[in-house]
């Protein structure tokens, strides 16, 4: 089964445990106002690729995955957009012995989650914002999919991360922090995980004639950061700032 991928990365260290190689899907149904590939959307890069032959790539690394519990993570763009691609190819990495990773934003059908639920060892699950006019603001679609699709993960999956991005200004309030946290409480879920907002993204925008809305936003500091995470863990969950 082919399947549409705009880059594969090799030796990433923040994609799940472990040395790992991340392959990045086109395609996504969101716009996110900070949206750090946007390849995922705008095609341009994309090549029509064999689960096999990915796999054949992905297993040229397997002693260092071996040395450090890593493996394969499936990111984007959105995966699930492609997720017979995905299922054939987390389904080749297990045989293997890989553990497997699915980065997701849960904008998605129920069913292709759950298909690929079967297949990933580890599901780390964007949770952009929690009020639904804002998400729709920030993302250009609202969440109610997401948020049913987040109890599905916390209920179907081997091990489930979720993550915020941490946006100055658009999505760092202490409320909506508490909000997030309350929610992923709600679903049995002991921690929270928060991921600053960068800036190394914004030349991809200048290459591929796009406007970055996100331009004047700067990172927030080391301190903003530490402050969120008490923020979090004041609500009952432990907080973990994401490298
Ligand atoms: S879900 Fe991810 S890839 Fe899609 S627009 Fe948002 S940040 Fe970009």
């Amino acid at each position: 089964m082919k399947g549409r991928v705009f880059d594969v990365q090799r030796c990433c260290v923040h994609d799940g445990p472990g040395i790992r190689t991340t392959v990045f899907l086109a395609g996504c149904p969101l716009r996110c106002a900070w949206c750090h590939n946007p390849e995922a959307f705008s095609g341009q890069t994309a090549r029509s690729v064999e689960a096999r032959e990915v796999l054949r790539e992905v297993l040229e690394d397997r002693a260092f995955y071996e040395a450090t519990g890593g493996g394969l993570t499936v990111s984007g763009g959105e995966p699930l957009l492609q997720a017979p691609f995905v299922v054939e190819l987390c389904a080749g990495a297990r045989a293997a012995g890989l553990h497997t990773c699915l980065q997701t934003s849960g904008a998605v059908d129920e069913a292709a989650l759950r298909a690929v639920l079967e297949v990933v060892d580890l599901v780390q699950f964007d949770l952009k914002h929690l009020d639904p006019a804002r998400h729709l603001a920030l993302t250009g679609r609202g969440n109610e999919g997401v948020l049913a699709n987040a109890a599905l993960a916390a209920s179907g999956a081997r091990q489930v991360e979720f993550r915020v991005p941490i946006v100055p200004g658009l999505t760092d309030a202490a409320e909506d922090l508490a909000r997030t946290a309350a929610f992923v409480r709600g679903l049995g879920v002991g921690a929270l995980h928060l991921v600053p907002y960068q800036r190394t993204y914004l030349g991809k925008y200048a290459q591929l004639g796009l406007l970055a809305r996100c331009e004047q936003v700067e990172p927030p500091s080391p301190a903003a950061m530490h402050a969120h995470a008490a923020e979090v863990e004041r609500h009952g969950l432990a907080a973990r700032i994401a490298g």
